[in-house]
C-alpha cells in the first residue's frame, strides 16, 4: 500500500482583507518547498470571499478549501454556501465540522456527518474535524468522543479515500497549548485503530490523520516525526511565514 502523504492545510478562519490575502500568497508562492510529488500535499482555506482570488493567485502546486458548505443541495437557505458551489468554482477541497462551528453554532455530530457525506457525493474532498474539549480530556474520556464523532460520519459514508482526519483537541486550538506529540500521537494512534475495527484495516491504514491545535514553526518538527501524525491543520501560524517551515517538517 502508498505511503500517506504528508498533508498540511491552512484554516485562514474569518481573518484578513483582499490586500492581507496578497501577502499570505506571495510567502507561499515564493517558499522553496519540495515539490507536492515529492513529501507534502498543501491545501489553504481563505474565508469563502477570498477562494477566487486565492485560487487565481496561488501557486498550482497547493490548493484551495473551502471551510465549511451547506448540508444538502442549494436552495432557499440564506447565509449559505451549497457544495454544487465550490464545485462549480472547482474548490476541491472543504473542512467540515471544525470546532469553533460546532460550539458556536451548534453543530452536532450528526449534523457534520451529514454535510461530510453530501459533499463527497458531490465530488469534494473534505478535511473532518473532531477533538475533545479540555473538560473531556480531563475526565479520561477523549477516545471516546473522538471515536464517537468518527462513527457519526462512518455511518454515513462508504467510501474514505477523499477524507482526511483532523485530530483538533479543543483546548489546544487557538491558545497556545499544543499537545504534546505523545498527547498527538496516543489519538491518532487510537483513531487508527479505531478505523481498523470499525471501517477496515485498509482505510486504517490509508487515512490521513493530521493533527490541529497550536501547531506553529518551533513545535511542528516533534509532532511531524510520530508514525500517526500525517500532517496538519494550521490556524494562526497559517497566517505567518513560518507556514512554510510547518510545511517543510514532512521531510
Ligand atoms: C484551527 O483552527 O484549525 C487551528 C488548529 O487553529 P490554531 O492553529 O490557531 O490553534
Amino acid at each position: 500500500m502508498a505511503a500517506r502523504k504528508f498533508f498540511v492545510g491552512g484554516n485562514w478562519k474569518c481573518n484578513g482583507t483582499g490586500e492581507d490575502v496578497k501577502k499570505i500568497v506571495t510567502v507561499l508562492n515564493e517558499a522553496e518547498v519540495p515539490s507536492e510529488d515529492v513529501v507534502a500535499e498543501v491545501v489553504v482555506s481563505p474565508p469563502f470571499v477570498f477562494l477566487q482570488q486565492v485560487k487565481g493567485l496561488l501557486r498550482l502546486d497547493f490548493a484551495v478549501a473551502a471551510q465549511n458548505c451547506w448540508v444538502r443541495k442549494g436552495g432557499a437557505f440564506t447565509g449559505e454556501i451549497s457544495a454544487e458551489m465550490l464545485v462549480n468554482l472547482q474548490v476541491p477541497w472543504v473542512i467540515l465540522g471544525h470546532s469553533e462551528r460546532r460550539a458556536l453554532l451548534g453543530e452536532s455530530s450528526d449534523f457534520v456527518a451529514d454535510k461530510v457525506a453530501y459533499a463527497l457525493t458531490q465530488g469534494l474532498k473534505v478535511i473532518a474535524c473532531i477533538g475533545e474539549t479540555l473538560e473531556q480530556r480531563e475526565a479520561g474520556t477523549t477516545m471516546d468522543v473522538v471515536a464517537a464523532q468518527t462513527k457519526a460520519i462512518a455511518e454515513k459514508i462508504s467510501d474514505w479515500t477523499n477524507i482526511v482526519l483532523a485530530y483538533e483537541p479543543v483546548w489546544a486550538i487557538g491558545t497556545g497549548k499544543v499537545a504534546t506529540p505523545a498527547q498527538a500521537q496516543e489519538v491518532h494512534d487510537g483513531l487508527r485503530k479505531w478505523l481498523h475495527s470499525n471501517v477496515s484495516p485498509s482505510v486504517a491504514e490509508s487515512t490521513r490523520i493530521i493533527y490541529g491545535g497550536s501547531v506553529n514553526g518551533a513545535n511542528c518538527k516533534e509532532l511531524a516525526a510520530q508514525p500517526d501524525v500525517d500532517g496538519f491543520l494550521v490556524g494562526g501560524a497559517s497566517l505567518k511565514p513560518e507556514f512554510v517551515d510547518i510545511i517543510k517538517s514532512a521531510t
